[in-house]
C-alpha cells in the first residue's frame, strides 16, 4: 500500500470537458497527478462532448506526494475546494 498516493473525487456537474480538473488548485509538492475514469467515474457521459457534464456526474484523479506525512496535508488541501467530492489515501 502506497500512503504517499492519494485519490480525489471531482464533481463535474456543469463544468465542460476537464475543466473541473484544469481549475483545481494543487498542492505544493506533489510528484505526479492523473486524471480519468481508470480512477474511478460515474460513467460515461450521457451527452455530447462539448456540452456541460450532468448533475451528479464526477471523475477520478490520483495524485502522489513525496511521502505520507505529506500526503496527509494534501488530503486537507484538496477537501477545500468546492469541486472535490472526496479525497482519501489510496489503499
Ligand atoms: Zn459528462
Amino acid at each position: 500500500m502506497a500512503a504517499n498516493r492519494i485519490r480525489l473525487k471531482i464533481d463535474l456537474s456543469g463544468s465542460t470537458g476537464e475543466e473541473a480538473w484544469r481549475a483545481l488548485r494543487h498542492y505544493d509538492e506533489i510528484d505526479e497527478a492523473h486524471y480519468g475514469p481508470a480512477f474511478g467515474s460515474s460513467g460515461e457521459c450521457g451527452h455530447p462532448a462539448g456540452q456541460p457534464h450532468a448533475p451528479g456526474e464526477w471523475m477520478g484523479a490520483q495524485v502522489e506526494l513525496p511521502s505520507p506525512i505529506i500526503a496527509q496535508y494534501a488530503i486537507r488541501h484538496y477537501v477545500k475546494q468546492p469541486r472535490v467530492l472526496d479525497a482519501e489515501v489510496e489503499e
